[in-house]
């Protein structure tokens, strides 16, 4: 009898690192204070706690402790990226480019601003999930201020040609906006090295606490600012009010310390599992897709799809064991197949057959040769029930089948 869960939806949220816990311990109780107290010790340790977290996180990521921001997570720093960059340079233009497979941060954002006058192009991406260049540099006109593409995917872990694209914005002059959520800590992200100007990311995603993140924003050549979306004491360079985080940044600084040391490995380790997953269920199982480009692609992720198998059923026979995504996602009426996958040109019965599997910092070989045998048993028992997958063995073209509505 297995007595845990075994976690493989590490893109949903890492757990967080003992270490991080530890480091953040004494943030809650022993130094109590407020980073912007300016007259007693307590205050002057806080500050000096996040000050230090702040280098550890820009060594992460190569850039000046200066420009990182931090926020309350990706969400908001994504928020705060676009809406503050299209109220800061409006007298430049108004149009925004991005994508059709970004996160729901980014594209309700993108809304938002076409609420407020705005214009956006939601690029396609091929069936690989990368970006044409061609179509990109197609979109651009003289409004375009900002370019916000993500640096890789939550649902399929593919990775975008950043330098390129990189290189298409300074060609243009134009802004280039990457929510790195998925990236960062993972993989070496060094948005000076790819001419990134803004960068969200999260602590949560990199083994740090749930509900702090930060907003990389480039200061020389150029220097770039952006509206500030909350009002109040002036805070993160007057960017972003609020009583800093103090507990969470400390632990967001000693996971991005972690990760500066760690990722390499954890990388090299879990990419091994990852494709040990992934071959399994090739040679073992018939009628098996997997999702997005696998050469641009982030280490520990894999997006699967078990055709005629609908995912969230699979997810049944093994629920109590094995914690993984489905590609389906449930709005209040219905189940809808996941937009990214959709984007990728996979029909709805393939995007609602898929699984994501996301590995991490704590997955160990176990856990993987479990998930092999729980996830192999659930797709044979599931074909093994279904009418669909019996006709499909007896060669009947599916697609040729009218199925009548009762
Ligand atoms: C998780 C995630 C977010 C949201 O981050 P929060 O810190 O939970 O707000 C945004 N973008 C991507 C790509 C993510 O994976």
């Amino acid at each position: 009898m297995k007595n845990r869960v075994i976690y493989l939806d590490n893109n949903a949220t890492t757990p967080t690192d003992p270490r991080v816990v530890e480091a953040m311990l004494p943030y809650f109780y022993e130094i109590p204070g407020n980073a912007a107290s300016r007259n007693h010790p307590y205050g002057w340790q806080a500050e000096e706690a996040v000050d230090y977290a702040r280098e550890q996180i820009a060594q992460l990521i190569q850039v000046d402790p200066k420009e990182i921001i931090f926020t309350s997570g990706a969400t908001e720093s994504d928020n705060l990226a676009i809406k503050g960059v299209f109220e800061m340079y409006s007298s430049k233009g108004n149009h925004i480019i991005t994508t059709k497979v970004e996160h729901k941060a980014v594209l309700d954002s993108c809304k938002k601003v076409e609420k407020m006058g705005g214009e956006v192009t939601y690029l396609d991406v091929q069936n690989d999930g990368l970006i044409d260049l061609n179509e990109l540099e197609a979109a651009i006109t003289d409004k375009t201020i900002l370019i916000s593409i993500m640096w890789a995917n939550n649902e399929t872990g593919v990775i975008q040609p950043m330098k390129e694209i990189g290189d298409i914005c300074k060609k243009h002059g134009i802004l280039f906006m990457s929510d790195a959520t998925q990236a960062v800590g993972k993989i070496a992200v060094n948005p000076r090295e790819v001419g990134v100007h803004l960068m969200a990311f999260s602590a949560h995603k990199m083994y740090g606490p749930k509900g702090v993140g930060a907003l990389f924003v480039n200061r020389k050549n150029p220097r770039v600012k952006v509206t500030a979306q909350m009002d109040g004491g002036g805070h993160e360079r007057g960017m972003r009010s609020g009583t800093l985080n103090v507990p969470g940044i400390v632990g967001f600084g000693k996971a991005a310390e972690l990760s500066s040391k760690e990722m390499a490995t954890d990388a090299a380790r879990l990419s091994k599992l990852r494709d040990k997953l992934e071959a399994a269920f090739v040679s073992h199982l018939e009628e098996v897709y997997i999702n997005g480009n696998t050469e641009h692609r982030m280490p520990h992720v894999t997006n699967i799809s078990f055709k005629h198998v609908e995912g969230e059923g699979l997810m049944m026979t093994f629920n109590q064991e094995i914690a993984v995504s489905s590609g389906s996602a449930c709005t209040s009426a219905s189940l809808e197949p996941s937009y990214v996958l959709v984007a990728l040109g996979l029909g709805d019965d393939l995007a609602h057959s898929s699984l994501r599997f996301s590995l991490g910092r704590f997955t160990t070989d176990e856990d993987i040769d479990f998930a092999i045998k729980a996830v192999e048993e659930g797709v044979t028992h599931m074909r093994d029930l279904s009418p669909i997958w019996e006709m499909y063995k007896e060669g009947i073209d599916l697609s040729a089948v009218e199925w009548s509505e009762h």
